[in-house]
């Protein structure tokens, strides 16, 4: 007797062994994934975010600067995408448009991924996949999925209570580790506000006239398909919103004003503490619902869900949802062609910050398909291919 309980004793220790190493290899293997880009042949320079404040110089958050320089004096607009890494739409609209971009007028700077840190983490007991890929023909773009905060080991402990700084507003104390909302950021405070003090001192010194962030909301969220702008953004927001909705949206954009009295987040903070105009642009996601069925990769990117569908039947939600739910070409279509559209109309009422592009498909190519722009690092020049 007193042999098979030593037995069942091993075989136990020795099975959450195996166990401790497969999740101990899965977590690796995730934390330590880099994502190529293949950039555009147009690139003028490829700068770290350091370049610009030495604060978060050899943390997992100095990120890559994507900028185009044409040379011919216009405006500057900075894109940005993975302030929220369980909002994949971000990064993928923003490594498709460093590897397919042209300026020639005015200049562009596009960082793939703000909050790298938060890429590294995942919501426990939410059984969210590690990876999302993306079948180009020629093998798959591959990134990592993450969690709205950055991630804990490199961020710690958080404060009892977030205190935002400047504004002294009491915030969750998660929300410390929010990128979108620590905004304008603390040179001497913890990861996620040293990333946003450095991103503030780049937009500063660079004069960066209009700043993009882009986003995906569930569509139980009443901020949702739609453009928040600062109210120096107004009329180029509204403009937007018309445009777009009259031709080529099939579920309208709205718009919002960036709330005065709520801070940390990009489109209050940028725009009180620089002349920057700052966007941020909202898309639905059904796979961050809270009443979503299974959680995988699947609905990450066709977007189809049938309890979302249903709820959206018994009127709960504040998008449109049916059988062809929310496929990833449709939002990533949307956000950049949302770019585009701005651009083009900041282009009109500033023409002082004029910006020319060329090279980003359609809204129609893009809903057809990504694959024709992504490119494979493996044939790429070797001087072409970056990581995030
Ligand atoms: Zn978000």
């Amino acid at each position: 007797m007193k042999n098979k309980t030593t037995i069942v004793k091993i075989v136990a220790v020795a099975l959450a062994v195996v166990m401790m190493a497969i999740a101990g290899y899965m977590f690796r293997e995730h934390r330590t994934y880099k994502e190529p880009v293949v950039v555009s042949e147009y690139i003028t320079e490829v700068k770290k975010l350091s370049d610009y404040s030495d604060v978060i110089k050899g943390t997992v958050n100095d990120c890559n600067v994507y900028i185009f320089d044409s040379g011919v004096p216009g405006g500057t607009i900075l894109i940005w995408g993975r302030s929220h890494p369980e909002e994949p739409v971000g990064v993928m609209a923003c490594s498709l448009i460093v590897e397919n971009l042209k300026v020639t007028q005015g200049r562009v700077f596009v960082i793939d991924s703000m909050n790298t840190s938060a890429s590294t983490n995942t919501r426990v007991g939410e059984a969210y996949p590690r990876f999302f890929t993306y079948d180009c023909g020629w093998g798959a773009m591959k990134w990592r999925f993450g969690d709205r905060a950055g991630n804990q080991l490199d961020s710690w402990p958080d404060p009892e209570v977030y205190i935002h700084y400047p504004s002294g507003q009491n915030l969750a104390n998660v929300d410390v580790r929010n990128i979108n909302r620590t905004w304008p950021g603390k040179a001497n405070g913890l990861l996620t506000e040293r990333t946003n003090y450095a991103a503030m001192q780049m937009i500063k010194q660079e004069g960066i006239d209009l700043a993009i962030d882009l986003h995906e909301a569930e569509l139980e969220y009443s901020v949702e398909n739609t453009i928040v702008f600062h109210q120096r953004g107004d009329v180029v927001g509204s403009m937007v919103s018309m445009d777009l909705t009259a031709d080529p949206f099939d579920v309208a954009i709205t718009c919002n004003y960036s709330p005065e009295a709520l801070h940390g987040l990009s489109h209050r903070e940028i725009g009180d503490w620089s002349d920057c105009v700052p966007y941020t642009f909202e898309v639905a996601e059904p796979m961050l619902d809270r009443i979503r069925g299974i959680t995988d990769e699947a609905l990450l990117m066709e977007g189809k869900d049938r309890f979302v569908m249903l709820a959206g039947d018994h009127k709960p939600l504040y998008s449109p949802i049916d059988e062809s739910g929310w496929p990833i070409e449709k939002r990533v279509a949307r956000h950049i062609t949302t770019i585009l559209k701005t651009i083009e109309w900041n282009n009109m009422i500033n023409p002082d910050q004029t910006i020319q592009v060329e090279g980003i498909p359609s809204y129609q190519e893009l809903c057809q398909s990504l694959a024709p722009y992504y490119y494979t690092p493996a044939t790429a020049p070797a001087d072409r291919v970056y990581y995030d």
